[in-house]
């Protein structure tokens, strides 16, 4: 019978998420809704030394701003819980009590002293099938010395017993069959008496058998980790139900090669966060993508091409075509280089996608910080006609600023070149047609102007920039009568009038 697909994205809460782990998690979540399957999150904080506080918090905070939502959560529980490592230490005791029990671990008690000595002594010192025959374990010590010591509280590890000369095979959807030999893997800790936890193989492991998980979607750094999980796999008997892996390629950073870091997104100027993160020992901010005005869904729309391709020329998918379209075998083997000004053109898109009002909404802050209230209506309006020229919402103000503050000063350069003596006349002309004008709109305005410049033959390109000038301060902006038109009849006129008065025609005239 095939097994509802079930996966899992397992992070350690040792900081906040990389950009990296947002597109596994991703590549989670799409895999899983087109097998029609389930999406977990599992906080895996076995390590408390580098537990970090606050760190499972932004991890679903950074998902509910993607809105990737999770079936199964540490918040929102589930049948196979609890979802946090740390609140499932008795279940990974009984599963290190079962591997005991079956001969395929032990129990090895040797002090960091003895193991120093023993790493100082043989260069490249692996605890393995040859030198476990030398060290002080459950192997090795009497039945009785064993029990003496437990007995009297010494504490110890549990190792993995792993059998030399044996070929273990990982079998990836990505990479293919990757064939280790046993012989290279160490006797790794699965479980530590001090803390009475396990650590991240057993736990994980135990946890993706325990939870159902089909198919282990993880980065590739978990690569070599792999052969081992196979191998606790086989040493618990749950070989027919061990999960499909698959490791996706690393995010390299844009220029040269290796690994996406911090320092590369400081360095040219990008977040690798999806969320601002605070350091609460250092007080350092690193940049998120949420404060930096990125839209939730061109960010997944960005991360879901960085590793896989859809084998067409469509670039904007939205969750649902994702969903659809996905698969591993456009997954790339090799890593997937960071393209900052694409993430910048994907915001473009999708401010271009968002409606109006929503826009408007975001960009009340803006407006308030620079103390303007105005009606939202207004405001929507004003964006429909500037979005197509920004990236950021928090760029419309420097396209529109004049749409809500009339201009206090007229870009010089363009007053030498258009300012001319006829200027002031032209324009007080002008102030008596659009006077006239009872419909003002764009349309009615533009046949109306037209006309009055086509009958006194004035140069077209003069006046409307000098009209421009007046009325926006520098030559820039969408369509004149647009402006004008949003604007009003009254405004319109009263900055042509302030014009007129406050800029000096240029000496050469
Ligand atoms: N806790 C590991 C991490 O931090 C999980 C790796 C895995 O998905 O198996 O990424």
């Amino acid at each position: 019978m095939s097994r509802r697909t079930r996966v899992r994205f397992a992070p350690s809460p040792t900081g906040p998420l990389h950009i990296g782990g947002v597109r596994t998690a991703l590549y989670n979540y799409l895999f899983s809704k087109q097998q029609g399957g389930d999406f977990i999150l599992r906080i895996e904080d076995t390590d408390s030394a580098r537990f970090v506080p606050g760190a499972e918090e932004y991890i679903q905070e950074a998902f509910d701003w993607l809105g990737l939502p999770y079936d199964e959560s540490p918040s929102k529980g589930g049948k196979f819980g609890p979802y946090r490592q740390s609140e499932r230490k008795d279940i990974y005791k009984k599963y290190v009590g079962q591997l005991l029990e079956n001969g395929t671990a032990y129990m090895a008690f040797d002090t960091p002293e003895e193991l120093n000595a023993k790493r100082n002594e043989t260069p490249n010192f692996q605890y393995d099938a040859t030198t476990r025959l030398h060290m002080r374990n459950s192997l090795t010590l009497p039945a009785e010395a064993v029990e003496e010591l437990i007995g009297n509280g010494t504490q110890y590890v549990v190792r993995i017993k792993i059998e030399p000369r044996i070929d273990i095979t990982v079998n990836d959807l990505i990479r293919g069959e990757v064939v280790i030999n046993s012989s290279v893997l160490d006797d790794k800790v699965i479980y530590k008496s001090a803390d009475e936890l396990p650590t991240y193989h057993l736990a994980n492991v135990v946890d993706d058998h325990l939870m159902e998980i089909t198919h282990v979607i993880r980065g590739e750094e978990w690569l070599p980790s792999a052969p081992l999980h196979v191998w606790l796999y086989r040493s618990f008997g749950w070989e027919d139900t061990m999960p499909q892996f698959v490791h996706l390629p690393l995010l390299l950073k844009p220029e040269g090669n290796g690994k996406l870091s911090k320092r590369d997104g400081d360095r040219l100027g990008f977040p690798v966060f999806p969320l601002e993160w605070k350091d609460r020992q250092s007080g350092e901010v690193s940049s998120g993508y949420r404060e930096s005005g990125y839209l939730p869904q061109a960010v997944v729309n960005f991360l879901a091409l960085l590793g896989w391709n859809p084998g067409t020329e469509q670039e904007i998918f939205s969750l649902y075509e994702l969903v659809n379209a996905f698969s591993f075998d456009r997954c790339s083997k090799s890593g997937a280089k960071f393209d900052f000004e694409k993430a910048k053109w994907f915001n473009h898109k999708y401010i271009q996608k968002t409606p109006d009002d929503i826009l408007a909404e975001m960009f009340k802050p803006v407006l308030t910080e620079n103390n303007i209230s105005c009606g939202q209506e207004y405001v929507a309006k004003v964006i429909g006609l500037v979005k197509e020229r920004v990236n950021f919402v928090k760029e419309l103000w420097g396209q529109a600023s004049f749409f809500f503050i009339a201009p206090t000063s007229y870009d010089e350069k363009a007053v030498k070149k258009r300012w001319k003596k006829e200027t002031p006349a032209q324009l007080t002309e002008l102030i008596s047609v659009l006077q006239e004008i009872d419909d003002f709109s764009s349309e009615n305005q533009e046949k109306t102007v037209m006309q009055w410049i086509e009958t006194n033959n004035y140069p077209l390109g003069n006046v409307m920039n000098t009209f421009r000038l007046a009325v926006v301060g520098e030559c820039k902006g969408p369509h004149m009568f647009d402006i004008s038109a949003l604007i009003g009849k009254q405004e319109t006129i009263g900055r042509l009038r302030k014009a007129i008065q406050e800029v000096p025609v240029a000496e050469s005239d």
